[in-house]
């Protein structure tokens, strides 16, 4: 089969690789129907997450038809279509006991991509599946589905939720990428009075809009700063988001912060931030940090089923599979390519069944 194979810093390549196959009873196979690019996996080609080995086929994010199922598997059987999260979840292990499965210890947590082969790819194995993939509705499209896999309860879990966004908050989500916006449209879901996106990209802040926010400023710094005084009389926002991963940004949300008020870091930083005690101590401020966990995905899926969360908004390229180069090329020049989230799909001609099984018979599944 093929898939897109990480080579070292500023290398990858489209090619063929074995087939993989089932090695642990929890695990499943599946055909991958749709997959994305991800900020991260630009994070890995640039030799910034040195845990991702030559070798490794990217990709943590997918919908696709389960061809194979282990034989601990009791949960999803061979012709399921499923969305597979960005983090696995052995079930077990006392984080994930607490729903807290971006932090498993039982070898789960975010290894799809990074620690194992990923899912950009026409067949994947997908560990513990019985507690990490979540079977799709036959209503819903796999583009409806596939950014459940990451930004959405991304920006849901970690921005909104321990952001404690509520109805008639003042929020400011800095960063209008796909997190950014993801965290706008999830954070309207409890309507606050105003969303106030900031990023230096007018393009951007103007999808900020159409997707709910009130207010898009193209400022950084003290300018910014002053600008979200005005708009929040003074006081600073309820909540602010970080969705750009910067020590100036995250700096930002501390100064527009109003007394009492939350700052949730969303951002992957690489570079340490200052943090002003000497003007927060007093502000009786929260700041929280995490990783995704995506207990949150099914909630959000029941959202997307009634119609109230439209993650088709994110797309703005569609290749095919076999194409996921010209995708790379094509997501990492967004300034150039306008590109906000490709969508990757996958050949669905290719057989459906055990892939195993077919090159046992003879056949050619790849
Ligand atoms: P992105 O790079 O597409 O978007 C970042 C946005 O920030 C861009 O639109 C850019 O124009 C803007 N920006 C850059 N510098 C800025 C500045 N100084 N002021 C204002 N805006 C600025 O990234 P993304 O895919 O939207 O992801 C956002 C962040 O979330 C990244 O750091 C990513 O690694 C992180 N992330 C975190 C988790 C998690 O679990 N915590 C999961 C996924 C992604
Ligand atoms: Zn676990």
């Amino acid at each position: 089969m093929k898939a897109l194979v990480f080579h070292g810093p500023g290398s990858r390549e489209w090619e063929d690789v074995p087939e993989p196959t089932l090695e642990a009873p929890t695990d499943i196979i599946i055909r991958v129907d749709a997959t994305t690019i991800c900020g991260s996996d630009l994070h890995i080609l640039k030799g910034d997450v040195p845990a991702v080995r030559p070798g490794t086929i990217l990709g943590h994010e997918a919908v696709g038809t389960v061809t194979e199922i282990g034989e601990a598997v009791t949960t999803v059987a061979v012709g399921d279509r499923v969305l597979v999260s960005c983090i696995t979840s052995c079930g077990r292990c006392e984080q994930c006991k607490a729903a807290r499965y971006g932090l498993c210890t039982g070898g789960g947590g975010w290894i799809l991509g990074h620690l194992i082969d990923g899912v950009q790819a026409e067949y994947a194995r997908i560990p513990f599946a019985d507690t990490s993939v979540y079977k799709v509705p036959s209503a819903l499209t796999d583009e409806q589905v596939l950014f459940l896999a990451d930004i959405l309860p991304t920006s849901f879990e970690v921005g909104v939720l321990n952001g404690h966004v509520k109805p008639g908050d003042t929020v400011a989500v800095i960063g209008a990428g796909p997190v950014g916006l993801a965290a706008v449209l999830t954070a309207s879901l409890f309507t606050p009075s105003q969303i106030i996106a900031i990023d230096l990209d007018q393009t951007r802040l103007a999808r900020a809009i159409e997707c709910g926010a009130s207010e898009g400023l193209a400022l950084t710094g003290e300018a910014a700063r002053e600008r979200v005084l005005e708009l929040t009389d003074g006081v600073g926002v309820d909540v602010a988001i970080e969705a750009v991963g910067v020590p100036e940004t995250f700096e930002l949300c501390t100064d527009i912060v109003r007394p009492g008020g939350h700052v949730a870091n969303v951002g992957v930083h690489g570079k340490p931030a200052t943090l002003h005690l000497e003007r927060l101590w007093i502000k009786g401020v929260t700041i929280t940090t995490g990783l995704v966990d995506t207990s949150s995905t099914p909630r959000l899926m029941n959202l997307v089923s009634a119609g109230k969360l439209d993650p088709l908004v994110f797309v703005t390229h569609r290749f095919p599979l076999e194409e996921a180069e010209q995708a790379y090329d094509a997501f990492s020049a967004a300034p150039e390519t306008g590109a906000f989230k490709v969508v990757l799909e996958g050949a669905k001609h290719l057989q459906l069944v055990p892939v195993g099984a077919a090159a046992d018979m003879g056949e050619d599944a790849s």
